[in-house]
């Protein structure tokens, strides 16, 4: 994002472009209700209106009329930006919305710059950085857990609880800088085993929020399932039978799944990104060659891998190998596919279904959700680290304070504890936006769309 003025004002469409029912076209600075005049006829003037109130009329070009809007007023400094801002709700025509920021533009407007809006509300302390962070989240979620998790982090759960360990830190730096003031006397104000105590607390509340992010990438990004089993076993079988629509290829040639089939699902508020591999197995066909190459790359990125065998395959020990081998962290789910032809019940699996008729599929479905349920036990009310920014963040200070801690305990001098503790601090100021260089905050918000 190029240096924008932050005294333009600014317009930009809202919603997405194309023919819609309606379009809202957003503007904000202080020129807005000023311009909105010079285009707009009802029976009051946008100027004298009240904040958080409503106004129907037309959009004028020269005399012509454009279309029938309704208005939105939002004053100064309680709207989402917090400078006078309006928003125009017109009927969703591609050509009506294009007349109306042209006409607009004319006024000394200019078109918004991605996630412009939600930067304005950070610069004018209506949100800090993690909160604007969450507004892109939001609206990119896609699962009951993703935007729950946002969500929490709009509030301000993420920040509140960044603000008080932050606080923590600043009262112990600060006795250690009274000491430093006091250096001639050797006072000790904190004895220094009481603030090594205090230290590792701290840091236990910091590794407590980074433990959170594996979590975190889980609601934020999903599961990666990689459906893995000889040819013919009924992987995409299965895959649709998840779905309930045949999207993936069933066939009964070997082989012919020879691309990796993605399809996200949401299942008890979860993203699972289930993946249909072609197999992994030994093959001359150079087309199948790429798409078993493609497979290992899907186990080697899974982080559940769905086993599946059936009466004829059973489980390819050869795979289990080769499956360790590529990812030794994912946990691997047996399946038993094929019941409604033979039980299975000799076979040791964790679960027995038939893809063709989904018999026990909801099982299936429940251990893929318990694998993630029960590994994390957070609740709404923790705050949960979704951001590798913030995770950085937050690595950073936990590794001052470590440093701090060894100061201590080499009974080294204030100063340098201080210091340390100093550079921990930063790095919590720098995840909420208080001391963040432009760079990153320009990076930040170009990532959202235009108009947020
Ligand atoms: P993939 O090669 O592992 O992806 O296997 P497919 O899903 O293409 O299935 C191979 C064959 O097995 C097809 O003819 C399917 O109709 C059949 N099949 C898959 N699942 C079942 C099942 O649960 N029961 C029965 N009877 N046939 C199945």
């Amino acid at each position: 994002m190029k240096k924008e003025n932050i005294e333009d004002t600014i317009v930009a469409l809202a919603t997405p472009p194309g023919i819609g029912a309606i379009s809202v076209i957003r503007i904000s600075g202080s020129n807005s209700f000023k311009a909105i005049d010079s285009i707009f006829a009802g029976k009051v003037k946008i100027s004298g209106a009240e904040s958080h109130t409503v106004h129907y009329g037309r959009i004028l070009d020269n005399k012509e009329s454009i279309d029938d809007v309704l208005v939105t007023v939002f004053k100064k400094p309680n709207s989402y930006t917090g400078e006078d801002s309006a928003e125009i709700s017109s009927h969703g025509s591609p050509f009506i919305v294009k007349k109306i920021i042209e006409l607009l533009l004319n006024k000394e407007i200019r078109p918004a710059e991605p996630g412009e809006f939600t930067k304005r509300a950070f610069l004018n302390n209506k949100i800090d950085l993690a909160q604007a962070e969450a507004v892109a989240d939001i609206i990119n979620s896609r699962t009951r857990n993703s935007a729950r998790g946002a969500r929490n982090q709009f509030d301000g759960k993420l920040s509140s609880n960044i603000n008080e360990i932050k606080q923590k830190m600043v009262n112990i730096s600060s006795f250690l800088e009274i000491e430093l003031d006091f250096a001639e006397e050797e006072i000790e104000f904190v004895k220094r085993n009481e603030l090594e105590k205090q230290v590792q607390n701290v840091i236990n509340e910091i590794n407590n929020l980074l433990d959170s992010y594996s979590y975190g990438k889980i609601i934020r990004d999903g599961v990666n399932v990689s459906i893995v089993g000889e040819p013919n076993v009924g992987k995409s079988s299965l895959l649709n039978s998840i779905l309930k629509e045949s999207r993936a290829i069933v066939s009964h040639i070997p082989g012919t799944t020879r691309d990796i089939i993605r399809e996200d699902v949401s299942l008890n508020g979860f993203l699972f990104k289930l993946h249909d591999t072609a197999g992994i197995r030994f093959s001359e066909d150079e087309i199948e060659k790429e798409g078993i190459e493609r497979s290992r790359n899907s186990v080697r990125n899974a982080d559940l891998i769905l086993f599946i065998g059936d009466a004829e395959s059973e489980f390819a020990e050869s795979l289990v190998s080769e499956m360790k081998i590529l990812n030794k962290d994912a946990k691997t789910i047996r399946v038993f596919n094929k019941i409604d032809l033979i039980d299975g019940k000799g076979v040791k699996a964790d679960v027995y279904i038939s893809a063709k008729t989904g018999e026990n599929i909801d099982q299936l479905i429940k251990i893929l959700v318990n694998e993630i349920s029960s590994t994390n036990s957070y609740t709404e009310k923790d705050a949960v680290i979704v951001n590798l920014r913030h995770y950085d963040c937050l690595k950073t200070a936990a590794e001052n304070l470590k440093k701090a801690k060894e100061s201590i305990s080499k009974s080294m001098s204030g100063e340098f504890i201080s210091s340390d503790i100093r550079a921990a601090v930063f790095a919590l100021a720098e995840l909420i936006g208080e001391v963040t260089p432009e760079d990153i905050l320009n990076n930040i918000f170009s990532k959202f769309c235009i108009g947020k």
